[in-house]
């Protein structure tokens, strides 16, 4: 397929769940004011409303059904696997050096302050910039405060040839080209930083990835998630267990809510009901087109409360969950044996789930959303966050192009011109965004679907010397 065809399919598929978005959100609002004046618009209202998602629900089923019939599923499938194929190699060759004695090395130390979302994130965070600079990732995990014993205990080695951090000369980022061994600090005292960053996926594959792949830099994310997350075997017995004992199934929808200690301080309070109402709306959706024997929802969170919850309010429901949650995601002992396998376990059912409904203000949830791209050939769209758009911690600004002009309808609003970029602070899921205009330096919303996220991209090594 051309790569207008591809792109222009999602806008539609995106351009159909903002428009209902919008006006869900307006009628709703309207709804609201009718109550007190005329019960029968109300009531007109709410008609308008049922009838209406009906209508957004069945465009949507005609555009996927038209990614089925279109010829090109086996093309997506087989590009997706030839692309992860050429990363995973290029990894592999950049891990496995043949003298280790004389390898450049970026050392990269596991034991961030943070959660182990946020860990693996620094963890992809060095591993982006070691294959932006050609340099074998060097992991020190010993002390980790998830497991002592550090990583290689869990997940296999970073490296089957080169794990010694030590060389003839050594240097604090950036060193020099020819410094053997170079120690990254957290990205939040880089300086300088390097072009590899996310947002930015490599020049070399981003015509590839921009043709498949609705959201390339998550892609490209996922890719090295791929890497690294390769479980031990007693990782890969406990994940077969835990399976078994929990009875996962699909359909399903991953859901996960994060509570404790993020409510308050990083990301707002979200009722069970407003998660609840996104899983509905998938299952309507899929109901559709195939019969559903069993809603299931697969169920993760820091707080074991809003399980009792779940399955006291919706028994209607298969509500999967970690069995020991009480004991494997307190807050009290999130730095333990039992804490690591709980949220390792509860970020694989939800990667592996066929849909997300969270918030992406938490990492766990971004973390599971990166996974879940490397298992199909575009799952740019199976999420719904109740908070943020997707983003990458320490990432370059995130920026849309206008590909409509907008006229300020009101102060909150901003005007565009066709072409003006937009840094976007994010999207309110009501048919707005809300952003800066680059070019005017105004601030203020917009609708969502007059733009589109604009890929980045930098010079990355091409490794010439693996074969594509
Ligand atoms: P964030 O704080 O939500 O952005 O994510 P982090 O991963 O950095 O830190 C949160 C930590 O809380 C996780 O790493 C887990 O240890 C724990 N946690 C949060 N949500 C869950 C969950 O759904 N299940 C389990 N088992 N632990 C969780």
């Amino acid at each position: 397929p051309n790569i207008q065809y591809e792109q222009l399919r999602r806008k539609i598929l995106n351009g159909v769940q903002e428009m209902w978005y919008f006006v869900s959100g307006e009628l709703k609002k309207l709804q609201k004011q009718a109550l007190a004046l005329s019960p029968q618009l109300a009531t007109r209202i709410t008609r308008v409303l049922e009838e209406g998602v009906v209508h957004k629900r069945s465009l949507i089923t005609d555009m996927d059904t038209l990614s089925e019939v279109d010829g090109y599923a086996a093309w997506r499938e087989k590009e997706a696997s030839d692309l992860s194929n050429l990363v995973q190699r290029r990894l592999d060759y950049l891990q496995n050096p043949e003298d280790c004695g004389t390898a450049r090395k970026l050392v990269c130390n596991l034991n961030k302050g943070c959660g182990y979302g946020c860990q693996l994130h620094h963890l992809v965070y060095c591993f982006t910039v070691a294959y932006g600079t050609e340099r074998t990732l060097i992991l020190k995990s010993r002390g980790w405060r998830y497991r002592k014993a550090g990583w290689e205990e869990v997940f296999l080695p970073v490296s089957r040839t080169c794990t010694d951090p030590s060389g003839q000369t050594h240097s604090h980022w950036p060193g020099r080209k020819d410094t053997q061994v170079v120690e990254l600090p957290i990205v939040d005292s880089l300086s300088p930083r390097p072009p590899y960053l996310p947002l930015a996926v490599p020049k070399d594959l981003a015509p590839r990835l921009a043709r498949l792949h609705g959201d390339p830099i998550v892609w490209w994310i996922g890719q090295f998630l791929k890497f690294l997350l390769r479980p031990q075997e007693a990782t890969s017995n406990m994940i077969q267990e835990a399976s078994i004992k929990r009875d996962f199934k699909r359909p399903v929808v991953g859901v996960h809510i994060r509570r404790t200690d993020k409510v308050g301080t990083e990301a707002a309070f979200h009722p069970l009901e407003e998660y609840m109402a996104a899983v509905d709306e998938y299952y309507n959706l899929l109901e559709m087109k195939q019969k559903v024997d069993r809603r299931r929802v697969y169920l993760a969170s820091d707080d074991p409360k809003v399980i009792a919850e779940a399955r006291r309010k919706y028994p209607e429901y298969d509500i999967l969950a970690d069995p020991d949650v009480a004991k494997t995601a307190a807050v009290s002992t999130r730095y333990s044996d039992s804490s690591l396998n709980g949220i390792i376990l509860d970020i694989h059912f939800l990667s592996l789930s066929d849909y997300l409904v969270c918030t992406f203000s938490s990492q766990v949830c971004r973390v599971a959303y990166e996974i879940m791209q490397t298992l199909y050939p575009d799952a740019a769209r199976r999420f719904r966050s109740l908070d943020d758009v997707y983003y990458y911690g320490g990432q370059s600004s995130h920026i849309q192009v206008a590909v409509l002009p907008h006229h300020a309808r009101d102060m909150n609003e901003m005007n565009l011109e066709q072409g003006d970029l937009i840094g976007i602070a994010g999207n309110h899921w009501d048919g707005y965004s809300k952003g800066k205009n680059l070019r005017t330096n105004q601030i203020g919303l917009y609708p969502s679907f007059k733009a589109q996220d604009r890929i980045e991209t930098a010079d990355f090594p091409t490794y010439p010397q693996v074969p594509l």
